[in-house]
C-alpha cells in the first residue's frame, strides 16, 4: 500500500528548457537531451519530428511544414506544440510499457500562476500520471553540487536560451530570486541584427548561434549569407571584437540582472557568497568571457559548474529521489501512528 504512492523507476524528471529539453529517469540518469523544437505538418497539425531532427528543419521547411520552438523566455508560448513534443519525449524515455509515469518538471522561478497551470496541464495531457513542479534555480543549484541545505548562502545563476534565473539559497530554500527574460536567444538575435546593420546581410538564428559559440576559438569567423541589396551570396569575416561589440547590450543586461539580485540579499549571506562565489549553470554559462566579466562587475568569485547544460536535469533527478524518501515516510503506517 505504501509502495503505490512512492516514485517508481518509471518516474521521470523533465528540464523543459527554452533551448533544450532533458529527461532524467530514476535509476538511469539523463537519458534524453534534445533541442526543444517540434516540426508540425500545418495541413493537419500532426507532429512530424521533435528534437534534433526538427531543429535541422528550422528555417529550411517547405510551406506545409513549420518547425517551431514552442517555448520563449522560459515559458510555453505554443501549448499544442509543447504537448506534442513532451508526449514524444515521454514516450522515448519510458522504460517498457506499464503505468504512465509521474513527472517532475522544472519551471523558472518567475512564472505566473497561469504559466504554472499551463505546464501542469500540458504535461498531464502529454501522458503524465501526475505532475509536480519544482523551481528551476533550486534544481540548478542541487545539480551543480551546491550545499543548498546548509545554513550558508549559495548563489546560482542559470543562463538558458530564454531566461536568466538567479537565486540565493540557504537552508534548502530560496532566500531571493530574480529572473530576466534575456539569455542565449537574445545574444543570437543581437548578432543577427549586428550583421544585418553592418553588412546588409541576413543570417538565420542557427548561424547566429554558431557565431556566438565560436567566440574563444581563433580571432575571427567567416559568415555566409545573402546580401540584402544585391540578393547575391556573400561571405564576410567577422572579428571577435565585432562579435563582442554585437553582444555588449544583452551581456550588460545579464550582468545587471545579477547585480540587481543582490539588492534582496541579506548581509550575512552576502558575506558567504563573497567567500564561496557565484556558480553559473545553463548553456549561457559557456559564453566566452562571461565568467570573468561577472567576476569583475560583481567583485565576487565566479565559477562555471561542471556540465552546466545538465545541472537542472541532474538536480531534478535528485529531487525525484528525495520525493521518494518523503513519500515513503509520509505513507508509512509507523509514522502515522506516531504522529
Ligand atoms: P534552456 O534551459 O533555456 O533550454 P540551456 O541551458 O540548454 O537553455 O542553454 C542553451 C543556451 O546556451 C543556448 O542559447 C545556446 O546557444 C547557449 N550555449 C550553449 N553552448 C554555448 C557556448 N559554448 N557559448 C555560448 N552559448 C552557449
Ligand atoms: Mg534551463
Amino acid at each position: 500500500m505504501a509502495k503505490s504512492s512512492t516514485f517508481s523507476t518509471r518516474d521521470i524528471g523533465i528540464d523543459l528548457g527554452t533551448a533544450n529539453t532533458l529527461v532524467y529517469v530514476r535509476g538511469r540518469g539523463v537519458i534524453l537531451n534534445e533541442p526543444s523544437v517540434v516540426a508540425i505538418d500545418s495541413r493537419n497539425g500532426k507532429v512530424l519530428a521533435v528534437g534534433s531532427e526538427a531543429k535541422e528543419a528550422v528555417g529550411r521547411t517547405p510551406g506545409t511544414i513549420t518547425a517551431t520552438r514552442p517555448l520563449k523566455g522560459g515559458v510555453i508560448t505554443d501549448f499544442e506544440a509543447t504537448e506534442g513534443m513532451l508526449r514524444q519525449f515521454i514516450r522515448m524515455a519510458r522504460v517498457g510499457r506499464g503505468r504512465a509515469p509521474r513527472v517532475v518538471v522544472c519551471v523558472p522561478s518567475g512564472v505566473t500562476g497561469v504559466e504554472r497551470r499551463a505546464v501542469l496541464q500540458t504535461a498531464t495531457r502529454a501522458g503524465a500520471r501526475s505532475v509536480h513542479l519544482i523551481e528551476e534555480p533550486m534544481a540548478a543549484a542541487i545539480g551543480a553540487g551546491l550545499p543548498v541545505h546548509e545554513a550558508r548562502g549559495s548563489m546560482v545563476v542559470d543562463i538558458g536560451g530564454g531566461s536568466t534565473e538567479i537565486a540565493i539559497i540557504s537552508l534548502g530554500g530560496t532566500v531571493a530570486t530574480h529572473s530576466a527574460r534575456i539569455a542565449g536567444d537574445a545574444l543570437d538575435a543581437a548578432i543577427a541584427s549586428y550583421i544585418e546593420r553592418n553588412f546588409s546581410m541576413a543570417v538565420g538564428e542557427r548561424t547566429a548561434e554558431d557565431i556566438k559559440m565560436s567566440l574563444g576559438e581563433g580571432s575571427s569567423v567567416p559568415v555566409r549569407g545573402r546580401d540584402k541589396n544585391t540578393g547575391m551570396p556573400k561571405t564576410v569575416e567577422l572579428s571577435h571584437a565585432a562579435i563582442k561589440e554585437a553582444l555588449e547590450k544583452p551581456t550588460a543586461a545579464i550582468v545587471q540582472a545579477v547585480v540587481t539580485a543582490f539588492d534582496a540579499c541579506p548581509p550575512e549571506l552576502y558575506g558567504d557568497i563573497m567567500e564561496r562565489g557565484i556558480v553559473l549553470t545553463g548553456g549561457g554559462a559557456l559564453l566566452h568571457g562571461l565568467d570573468e566579466r561577472l567576476a569583475k562587475e560583481t567583485g565576487m568569485p565566479v565559477f562555471i559548474a561542471e556540465n552546466p547544460l545538465d545541472c537542472v536535469a541532474l538536480g531534478t533527478g535528485r529531487c525525484l529521489e528525495e520525493f521518494d524518501k518523503l513519500e515513503t515516510v509520509f505513507s508509512s503506517p509507523a509514522t502515522v501512528a506516531g504522529a
